[in-house]
């Protein structure tokens, strides 16, 4: 059933032949209909709220308890696969499903989140559906528009939401339990050590930055080699720097993606290179401390070669704890189903880290065929959904019980 409901969102698409869902589209329209069917057969009250997240709610066993969240997002990246978001909410959807076809309630309410945008397609902001939850969606984002002109705001309203009254999506009740999600590892550790699922323990944070070298351009033909001031050549250097050191820490990541050559031409020694930095590491001191090194060595590499470099602070997020109670739960719960409950670190960014401005967070992994993600041959397994959806009714009757 669950891969079955899987298949169907993954047909879901504003592209012939791929999965492209982005935000407030046609096709997630589509999605959040099916999603919503599917929670009322669970016995779940639902709405869509203004952002365009759509949420079911599954009363405890008396009214004024607390709430369990669970949730991921339902909108995709351009040719996506179909298991990274849509998958957290299904696997939330079957364990819900269970306490109702055994018409048991909880100690508490649980509501599952289903985001309507997590991955930023459509205007390029991270966080959208999640942002809107804890109240810190940034108002300023309703004025970005998209590809085709369409402001943000407008595609809201078309969507049936509100731009104006965000603030009545943000989660005022009582502190929620926590915030719980499902996601496939987007990595090759599950798969490698031959385990269904994983226990996360935290979300690295990540710096961005833009690194410019500036040099000179000159003749390539009439420039000699020790008279040039080549910006690419220092670029080299540093993106190589940026690999040793990124070795030399155990889970550090750090990556060089972008390559700007100014001016590019084929006998123009480059007098400018702008490149992308992007680090990342669980404990924020040993990411803070790698990316000053890191800028350290851009600048010995500049100043051995007589250029001029700068960076750019672009983006910076902090990591995210799990939380230590919730992520112990969560490991008995895949102990009790006779699994060993490995805690690894997260290294892409989840709407868990959103939640985490609201309340405590925990996230489990399913093992992904290859480690791939981002691309149509995502894969998750039939028989590791399963597990996934009995940790998941696992973790509920410890909860209840604690
Ligand atoms: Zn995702």
């Amino acid at each position: 059933m669950a891969m079955e409901r899987l298949d169907i969102l993954g047909t879901l698409s504003e592209e012939a032949g791929r999965l492209t869902r982005p935000y407030a589209s046609e096709s997630m329209r589509r999605a959040n209909e099916h999603v919503a069917g599917w929670m009322r057969t669970a016995g779940m009250a639902v709405r869509q709220d203004n952002v365009g997240n759509l949420r079911g709610r599954f009363e405890g066993s008396h009214a004024g308890g607390l709430t369990l969240l669970l949730g991921s997002h339902l909108d995709s990246v351009r040719d996506a696969g179909r298991y990274d978001g849509p998958l957290g909410v299904i696997v939330a959807l079957a364990a819900v499903q269970r306490l109702h076809d055994g018409a048991r309630r909880l100690p508490f309410a649980v509501e599952l989140l289903a985001f309507a945008d997590e991955e930023g397609l459509r205007f390029g902001s991270t966080y959208l559906g999640s942002a809107a939850v804890t109240g810190t969606f940034d108002g300023a984002d309703l004025d970005r528009v998209d590809s085709d002109g369409i402001s943000m705001r407008a595609a809201m309203r078309r969507f049936g939401g509100d731009p104006d009254r965000l603030g009545d999506d943000r989660w005022t009740a009582a502190r929620p339990l926590g915030y719980l999600e499902v996601h496939i590892e987007q990595g090759p550790v599950l798969e490698a050590q031959d385990l269904p699922v994983g226990v996360v323990s935290a979300v690295a944070g990540q710096a961005r930055h833009r690194v410019t070298f500036t040099g000179e351009a000159a003749h390539a033909g009439t420039t000699p080699m020790d008279r040039r001031r080549d910006a690419l050549a220092a670029a080299a250097e540093f993106v190589l720097a940026v690999e040793r050191e990124a070795r030399s820490h155990p889970d550090l990541v750090a990556t060089v993606g972008q390559l700007t050559v100014s001016p590019g031409a084929v006998n123009v020694v480059p007098g400018e290179v702008a490149l992308s930095l992007d680090v990342r590491h669980p404990d924020d001191a040993v990411r803070i401390e790698t990316t000053r090194n890191l800028l350290a060595e851009a600048r010995a590499i500049a100043s051995r070669r007589s250029l001029d470099v700068g960076a750019e602070l672009l983006v910076e997020s902090s990591s995210v704890r799990c939380s230590p109670r919730l992520t112990a739960l969560l490991a008995r719960s895949v102990q009790d189903l006779g699994h060993p409950a490995l805690q690894l670190a997260s290294g892409a960014g989840h709407d868990a880290v959103a939640m985490s401005d609201l309340t405590d967070v925990a996230m489990l992994f399913v093992r992904c065929k290859g480690g791939v993600s981002h691309n149509p041959a995502e894969s998750v397994a039939t028989a590791d959904v399963a597990v996934a959806i009995d940790v998941l009714a696992r973790f509920l009757e410890l909860l209840a019980q604690s």
